[in-house]
């Protein structure tokens, strides 16, 4: 889906798949929010044997806010601080970064451990390139552990903060990342609307419009475009999720919750962690 860097001219067939996953993605996200809510709260205490998250004092016994308690199919609190959470995003990409093949995940024991609930750690808005895939690029992170949005561009639209609410609030992940790629397409396209007037096609152009201040803000301020809007592009999105969101901005504010942006080099496996957002 994505374009190389050195493709001048936009590939609107690229593009309109492109868009066709970004659609399917967004309308995939809700109903999914949905049923997860009318999930059984609070699975087996031992859960997940070998790679059960640490308990944390602090977050453990922190209070649920009056939120949390008035809703009877909330999770319990998280294991994991937002620090602990960002620590094993981290340790889970240096382990993809030095032995990818070694990020095996024991799927049908987790399925069924989770039949009853999810307690994800971490929440990532990320692109629907086929090669970001945040349970592989972090270490082989299995069923129940991931949070994630999708969509072309990692867009900040009101699909993602509502699903981003949903698992901050109720589900209480105590992290959520923002992560876009090297080789965007959808941002390399948003460059060429502003940097050559290129006209998008369809829904696409709509799609990538709240990546267009970004690159226009990023316009001959590096060699490298795209490149940096990409970074802006995460930053701005991480930025906006407590800006947008009082409900989000509230947990953080309670130190219940964690916002960082990262970038993804498809090249490498390694994922540049950014935790100044403001
Ligand atoms: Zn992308």
């Amino acid at each position: 889906m994505c374009l190389d860097c050195d493709n001048q001219r936009l590939n609107r067939r690229n593009l309109m798949k492109l868009a066709g996953i970004g659609l399917v993605a967004s309308t995939v996200a809700l109903p999914a929010v949905a049923s997860d809510k009318k999930a059984a709260p609070a699975a087996a205490a031992e859960g997940h044997a070998a790679e059960a998250p640490v308990a944390h004092a602090s977050t453990a016994e922190a209070p649920a806010t009056e939120a949390h308690a008035a809703d009877p199919h909330a999770a319990e609190a998280p294991a994991l601080s937002p620090k602990q959470a960002l620590a094993k995003l981290k340790e889970g990409n240096r382990r993809f970064v030095e032995d990818a093949n070694a990020c095996a995940a024991d799927l049908a024991q987790r399925r069924e451990e989770l039949a009853g609930g999810q307690h994800p750690w971490a929440i990532v808005l990320t692109c629907s390139d086929s090669r970001v895939t945040p349970e592989l690029i972090f270490g082989g992170v299995t069923l129940g552990e991931l949070f994630v949005i999708r969509n072309a561009g990692n867009v900040l639209d009101t699909g993602a903060l509502g699903t981003i609410e949903y698992g901050a609030e109720h589900l209480h992940a105590p992290l959520i990342v923002v992560m876009g790629h090297k080789k965007c397409g959808a941002v390399s396209a948003a460059c060429d609307v502003v940097k050559k007037g290129v006209e998008l096609e369809g829904s696409i152009g709509k799609m990538v419009q709240p990546i267009l201040p970004v690159a226009l803000a990023a316009l001959f301020k590096s060699e490298d475009f795209v490149g940096q809007t990409v970074r802006n592009n995460a930053v701005s999105g991480a930025r906006r999720i407590a800006e947008e969101s009082h409900i989000v901005s509230h947990l953080v504010e309670e130190g219940h919750v964690k916002i960082v942006a990262a970038v993804y080099d498809i090249a490498t496996g390694e994922v540049e962690f950014i935790d100044k957002i403001s």
